[in-house]
């Protein structure tokens, strides 16, 4: 396990900072923490491998934590959105590889996309889509959005298909999605095979288009 940990900075130790920091700690990995609040970085000495006061937007400071050595940095910094393009800016002229970075609107986005950001995240937006989608329906768990068209839904088992083998629902066949996993309880069967069965409350994990998903989740289940 010890060669897969990598190695994280997180910037702002905000709600969503926050957050980053302690699961990817939690998941065993190094975590710098970095904040220019004190308190803040107090707070997250237990939940990081080292817990740093530092600005960002000063590129000595990084430059002194050795911030070119990780292979992510996260860029959680909320409202201050000059000070969240100032720090990516930095970041990608010290060439860190991988710069995610918390958007707070649409021209925020444009802004770090054009300076290089690796990857844009809309936090309440993401959340919001996934709660939208679980409110619409029972049988929705979980909802990734792989692109406009793809996705990727956790649904909740029902009667319907209760006790019926893979190969029994024609679920590709029928409606051109894929069961890429069943969980049950703790387990989970990531390969799973055609006569391999599903129960009740089973959680079933279906990739496929957005159309064809609707329609296994509304009519096949
Ligand atoms: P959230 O909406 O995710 O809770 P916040 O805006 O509350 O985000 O938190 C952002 C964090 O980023 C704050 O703790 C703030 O101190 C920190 N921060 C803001 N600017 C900088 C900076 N230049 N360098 C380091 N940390 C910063």
């Amino acid at each position: 396990m010890a060669d897969k940990k990598k190695q994280f900075a997180v910037i702002g130790l905000g709600r969503f900072g926050g957050s980053v920091c302690k699961e990817l700690y939690k998941m065993g990995h190094q975590v710098l923490a970095i904040d220019l609040n004190e308190t803040k970085v107090n707070e997250f000495t237990a939940f990081s491998t080292h817990a740093v006061v530092a600005n960002s937007t000063d590129e000595k400071a990084l430059q002194s934590l050795g911030i070119r050595n990780f292979e992510y940095v996260i860029v959680a910094i909320g409202d201050n959105i000059q000070s969240s393009i100032l720090t990516t800016l930095v970041l990608k002229e010290m060439d860190v590889n991988n710069v995610w970075v918390k958007a707070q609107n649409i021209y925020h986005h444009k802004v770090l996309d054009k300076i290089g950001a690796d990857r844009i995240i809309h936090p309440e937006q993401d959340m919001g889509i996934r709660i939208a989608q679980h409110l619409a329906s029972e049988k929705i768990v979980d909802y990734i959005e792989l692109s406009d068209e793809y996705s990727i839904v956790e649904l909740l088992a029902t009667k319907k298909i209760d006790n019926r083998s893979l190969i029994d629902l024609h679920v590709r066949a029928k409606y051109g999605c894929t069961i890429l996993a069943i969980k049950r309880g703790e387990e989970i069967n990531v390969s799973p095979l055609p006569k391999d069965m599903i129960y009740q409350k089973d959680i079933l994990i279906v990739i496929g288009h957005k159309n064809d998903l609707k329609r296994f989740e509304e009519e096949g289940m």
